[in-house]
């Protein structure tokens, strides 16, 4: 059963009297459960359309059926809505309040999907434990190191349990020992049966996924199924 369907997605960036095709036409699927890497030159689109799967934008033309509901054309509030409770993002720079500690960091999606604060510290506690971290939760960002503090990131992308994990360059700002540490991590979250797409430009760490898409202005170039992914021990 797919968790994503798009077809033949279009995103025109107007510019004055420019228009920037973006997107040409986008058609893919993905099914619950897999592990996906977008690769492409710079400018090639994948920022536009992980902003669309993440429903943080809409295409100008096409279809995205996000679990099994139409998105394409909704409203603002209906897409937050959709975003909170589906998709879990992780960023490059990790994008944590730096004055709140590790454990309100992981708790804020679950503010806006209406938790009480008990509920909210116990599920920020167990998503924290699932990675490594329940040592950790009263220190502030600034007191981890960049592993620990994408690990925070990832424990508050886990929290709400998202249909979907989008990381946008997870280990762009990492050591290449840490970034193995990531997809460990990454790696047991798919076990554990996560659906999991990833950006990265880095062919190392798109061979930890099961299959690499690759964009190239704004059209698939390829999709295809790794069949030796990197082995995590
Ligand atoms: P990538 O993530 O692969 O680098 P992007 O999706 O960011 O690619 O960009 C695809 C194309 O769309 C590029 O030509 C970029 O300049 C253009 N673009 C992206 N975002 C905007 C925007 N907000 N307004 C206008 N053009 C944009
Ligand atoms: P913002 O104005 O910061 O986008 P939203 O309330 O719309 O605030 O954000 C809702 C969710 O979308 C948050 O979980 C946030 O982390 C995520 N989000 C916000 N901006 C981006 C972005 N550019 N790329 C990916 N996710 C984002």
């Amino acid at each position: 059963p797919e968790i994503i369907r798009t077809k033949e997605l279009q995103k025109v960036y107007r510019m004055g009297a420019e228009e920037v095709h973006a997107l040409k036409s986008v058609s893919i699927e993905v099914n619950r459960g897999e592990y996906v890497a977008f690769m492409g030159p710079s400018g090639s689109g994948k920022s536009t359309l992980m902003n669309i799967i993440g429903c943080l934008d809409t295409p100008t033309f096409g279809q995205y059926v996000l679990n099994g509901k139409d998105v394409s054309d909704m409203s603002e509030n209906e897409l937050a809505e959709i975003r909170n409770k589906e998709i879990g993002f992780v960023f490059q720079t990790f994008n944590l309040l730096p004055r709140a500690t590790c454990l309100d960091n992981v708790a804020l999606p679950l503010i806006y999907a209406g938790f009480n604060k008990k509920d909210r510290d116990e599920k920020a506690f167990l998503a924290l434990k699932s990675v490594g971290l329940d040592d950790r939760i009263h220190h502030k960002p600034n007191e981890l190191s960049g592993g620990q503090r994408q690990r925070v990131a990832i424990a508050r992308a886990l929290v709400n349990n998202p249909s979907i994990i989008l990381a946008d360059e997870p280990t762009g700002n990492l050591d290449s020992k840490t970034s193995y540490d990531i997809m460990d991590l990454f790696h047991e979250l798919h076990q554990k049966g996560n659906t999991i797409i990833m950006v990265t430009h880095e062919d190392d760490i798109a061979h930890y996924s099961h299959r690499v898409i690759r964009l190239r202005d704004g059209l698939v170039e390829s999709d295809e199924v790794n069949p030796n992914p990197t082995v995590v021990d």
